[in-house]
């Protein structure tokens, strides 16, 4: 009988075995972040250049990982390298402010509508837990609403509902009190958020992924976005989109420039940093203003929201952040990457279609979502053994990306594009010939 996937994985990547044993003894699982997490075990890589990264066994992959979606000019663009190395020379802390942090924030306030203000973070997980502190200090009203299916990160107050089943948290550990706070409806339903706005008069904020829970895996329509800004400014509920992922990829501007559509409070991380750490806050003036000191010592004391942060806005990621966002101001960027997103989302349709299995391909711009069970959304569990061998397959045959999906960047090139789809075929043959599609 030939040798599965998981068998043919084992005996090509001796390397990363190793690496995983090693890490097991010290890192839980031996992985430092749960997407991470593969069986039989998770590859090693020891470098990334343009598309294209090598693993330790030197085996070379087409990425569509893209640093978690922050790589939209690809690993190690020399632009951000050259800015980036000359940055690091001249310091990386200066425990004082600075003009990049000022130009950084002049980018983002250039690009995206709804920034007025901008303030820095060092993750998406951070700017979404400060843009609810700036809307329940605003407000004075302490309950936030989100979608079933959306990611803000993994804080406390945004865990609740991320993954069916919808009524158990994302983690364990997360006090019940915390999880009452937070609301929960399904998008594209704007029906039941009024039905659960009602007559209360507690809710401070609702937040959402703008394209869709998780990246845009379960899409949101149009029709409910336009819905949401109406209900929120009638409500007088701080409407926040979190373009974490979104940001400076759906258009320079984001989902809300995409969409036409200005929330009160944007986050952003990811292609905002340059692919460095760094994230941030923005919107208006009313809302993130309330981090400014005044003259007034009780209204500093009592009104004021606090932030702190040993690295946000360090003059490293702001280099970096400055590079990234001058580069693709004009859109042009886009037009490739997305150009080349719709042509793999086309070539593995085809795929799909011709083998007849039941996998759905789709997605916006340069993402692309990928349902090996079906049509997408539903809040049903998924079959996780299912996805970790299309992975080990895909793996087997030089493209490496997450079990759902992928980021296409503007210096993936129609090669790239043709060995993804080549790959894809015969990874849909591998699990067709094991039976597990
Ligand atoms: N919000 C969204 C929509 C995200 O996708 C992510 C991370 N993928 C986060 C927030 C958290 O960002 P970070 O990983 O930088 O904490």
């Amino acid at each position: 009988m030939a040798e599965t996937v998981t068998e043919r994985y084992r005996k090509t990547r001796p390397g990363s075995w190793a690496s995983w044993q090693r890490a097991c003894r010290v890192i839980p699982g031996g992985i430092t972040h749960d997407s991470r997490y593969l069986t039989p075990f998770p590859l090693y890589v020891t470098r990334a250049e343009g598309p294209r990264k090598w693993d330790v066994d030197g085996h070379e992959y087409v990425d569509y990982f893209g640093g978690h979606g922050a790589l939209f000019l690809g690993h190690a663009h020399p632009t951000l390298v050259e800015a980036i190395s000359r940055q690091v020379a001249r310091g990386t802390h200066y425990g004082a402010c600075h003009d990049l942090e000022v130009e950084w924030a002049e980018w983002i306030a250039r690009l995206v509508p709804s920034a007025e203000l901008v303030r820095f973070t060092m993750s998406g997980t951070e700017a979404t837990h400060l843009a609810i502190r700036l809307a329940r200090a605003a407000t004075g009203r302490p309950k936030l609403v989100k979608f079933t299916g959306h990611f803000h990160g993994w804080a406390d107050g945004v865990s609740a509902a991320v993954n069916p089943p919808y009524e158990i948290p994302m983690s364990a550990g997360i006090p019940g009190a915390v999880l009452a706070d937070v609301l929960v409806t399904p998008h594209n339903d704007i029906g039941a958020l009024e039905r659960l706005l009602g007559s209360r008069d507690d809710v401070g904020a609702v937040i959402l992924e703008p394209s869709g829970g998780q990246a845009g895996s379960d899409p949101i329509h149009h029709g409910f976005l336009k819905d949401l800004r109406q209900l929120a400014t009638d409500r007088k509920v701080v409407l926040i989109f979190d373009e974490v992922i979104t940001g400076f990829r759906y258009a320079p501007g984001g989902a809300q420039e995409y969409y036409g559509i200005t929330p009160d409070l944007t986050t952003l991380a990811k292609i905002v940093a340059g692919g460095l750490p760094g994230a941030a806050v923005c919107g208006k003036r009313e809302l993130v203003g309330r981090m400014a000191f005044g003259d007034d010592a009780k209204w500093n004391r009592t009104q004021r929201v606090a932030q702190n942060g040993t690295y946000n806005s360090n003059p490293l990621s702001a280099a970096a952040g400055i590079a990234m966002l001058s580069q693709i101001a004009d859109g042009k960027h886009h037009a490739t990457a997305n150009a080349r997103g719709a042509g793999l989302r086309a070539g593995i349709a085809e795929v799909f279609r011709t083998a007849g299995v039941p996998c759905q391909v789709y997605g916006d711009v340069s993402i692309f979502h990928v349902s090996l069970e079906g049509p997408p959304g539903g809040g049903k569990p998924k079959n996780p053994a299912l996805y970790h061998t299309w992975r080990c397959a895909l793996i087997l045959h030089g493209v490496d990306m997450s079990a759902h999906h992928g980021w296409v960047s503007a210096v993936h090139g129609e090669r790239e594009i043709e060995e993804t789809i080549a790959a894809v075929r015969r990874a849909v043959a591998d699990l067709q010939a094991e039976g597990a599609l």
